[in-house]
């Protein structure tokens, strides 16, 4: 059949890209279609065709999916942010875990590996510590605070997103009321005028510190003293309070939220939070994992699978700021970590020596760079080696030399599984074998998760 463009046509969604767009079939055609998944038989409008696949646009659901389940979130759809929440939560966790089987076995030729079901939460809502919400006007002149719809740059109004924290939404009333009061202009990107573009605001879940940091196109805000006044006259529940309220500074004309300077208002210029028993001091601009309560998850299996016993030297790679080394240094002789950001460097070794760590050493530069020359010239040991890479994965000269160093175990973290599968068909090449895997969701609601191998170092010495 000839498939043309503007026809509609009736397909049953068989399959879930990773950006949770539904796939169905027509003749063997696959068509790519948003808002729908697996089990649904849907009329669907091509919109784009290729030469082997197109996009499509519901129509409408002629008979729902049995895990269909309606979306908590009234704003899901424009949004496309949480992109499986119109699936039954454990739909979404083993769509995941199939995932990464599937991945394992097509990409990384690996069978007979088992991989059980992804370790979930609870409660899959509120998870997220961080939340940076966009301010602007609508056109009736309204201030407005949410989230930009999916890939464009207008502002849906949502101040209570349902995967961030139940404190945003009234800090983010009492900004507006504040700007109201004293006819503060919001940010408007076509010219570059007014002046509060996006409220970020963190929590520190262990900690109950709280972060409110307004990012500004100037130098400062009218009437500061008030504002603080007010914010600091909000009360929480569980005994969470604001520790810092701060200025951030960003008159680039870019679509990048945080500008590099920041102004204290009251409080400390950070928030402190605990992983386990490991204490991070996060600042505005501090990369740190979103979903603490997995992220322990997820870091105690990797505790597990390095199986230490006090005199193993561990190598973090991609090792940010540092979360993963100083989680494992309590149980190591000595931990290395590599990254390519020298802020989340200087941020571990904050970290380090908040905790008390002396057995952490840390280097900026490219994983792929430093761990080769290290090898080469200073014959550098690894009992484990622990990555965790972008998306992208592992450059191939990095695995050549972490084949070379020949550790007894490698403990790969994974935000893809494909380009994971990938780097584990390298190392299986190489004399290594993969013992367990796990997946974590982190970000519940999405099509992402994170993945933990265990492999371990076949060859005689
Ligand atoms: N392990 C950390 C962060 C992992 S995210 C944690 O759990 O918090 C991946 C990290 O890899 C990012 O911090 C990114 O800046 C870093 N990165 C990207 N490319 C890199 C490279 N070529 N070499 C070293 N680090 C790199």
């Amino acid at each position: 059949m000839e498939i043309k463009k503007n026809n509609d046509y009736e397909l049953l969604i068989e399959d879930l890209t990773m950006s949770g767009e539904g796939v169905g079939r027509i003749d063997g055609y696959a068509l790519f279609v948003k808002d729908t998944i697996p089990g649904d038989r849907v009329i669907a409008k091509a919109t784009k065709l290729n030469k082997n696949y197109g996009y499509g646009r519901l129509m409408s659901v002629i008979e729902p999916s049995k895990d269909r389940v309606e979306a908590k979130c009234p704003v899901a759809k424009a949004c496309g942010g949480c992109t499986l929440m119109a699936m039954s939560y454990e739909r979404q966790l083993e769509f995941k875990r199939h995932l990464i089987e599937n991945n394992l076995i097509r990409i990384g030729g690996l069978s007979g590996i088992e991989v059980p079901p992804v370790i979930g939460m609870d409660n899959p809502y509120r998870y997220r510590n961080k939340a940076q919400f966009p301010v602007g006007t609508d056109k009736d002149g309204n201030i407005v605070m949410g989230f930009y719809a999916g890939r464009t740059h207008s502002i849906i109004p949502n101040e209570d997103c349902l995967i961030g924290s139940d404190i945003n939404a009234g800090i983010l009333a009492e900004i507006k009321a504040f700007m109201i009061m004293n006819h503060i202009k919001s940010y408007d990107e076509n010219s570059h005028s007014g002046l509060v573009r996006h409220i970020l605001i963190r929590t520190g879940f262990t900690t109950g510190q709280i972060m409110v940091c307004v990012v500004i196109n100037g130098s400062n805000i009218p009437k500061e003293d008030e504002l603080v006044k007010k914010l600091l006259a909000l009360s929480f529940s569980n005994e969470r309070k604001i520790a810092s309220i701060m200025v951030n500074i960003n008159r680039e004309k870019t679509n990048v939220i945080l500008g590099k300077k920041c102004r204290v208002l009251y409080g400390t210029p950070y928030i402190e939070d605990y992983i386990g028993e490991v204490k991070y001091r996060i600042q505005p601009l501090s990369f740190y994992q979103v979903n603490p309560v997995q992220t322990e998850k997820l870091y105690n299996i990797a505790l597990d699978y390095a199986g230490l016993t006090g005199n193993e030297t561990v190598w973090d790679l991609y090792c940010g700021i540092g979360t993963i080394s100083l989680f494992l240094a309590k149980k190591a002789k000595k931990v290395y970590g590599v990254e390519i950001v020298p802020e989340a460097i200087e941020d571990a070794v904050t970290n380090a020596k908040l905790n008390g760590i002396d057995n952490a050493e840390f280097y900026v530069g490219k994983a792929e760079e430093i761990l080769p020359e290290k090898y080469d010239k200073e014959n550098v040991h690894a009992d484990v080696i622990v990555v965790d890479p972008p998306r992208k994965g592992c450059d191939e000269a990095l695995l050549g030399t972490m084949v070379k160093m020949a550790p007894e175990r490698i403990v790969y973290v994974s935000c893809d599984s494909a380009t994971l599968a990938r780097d584990l068909k390298f190392l299986v090449g190489n004399g290594y074998e993969v013992k367990k895997v796990q997946g974590v969701d982190q970000f519940c609601h999405s099509g992402h998760v994170e993945t933990v191998v265990l492999m371990v170092n076949t060859k005689e010495e």
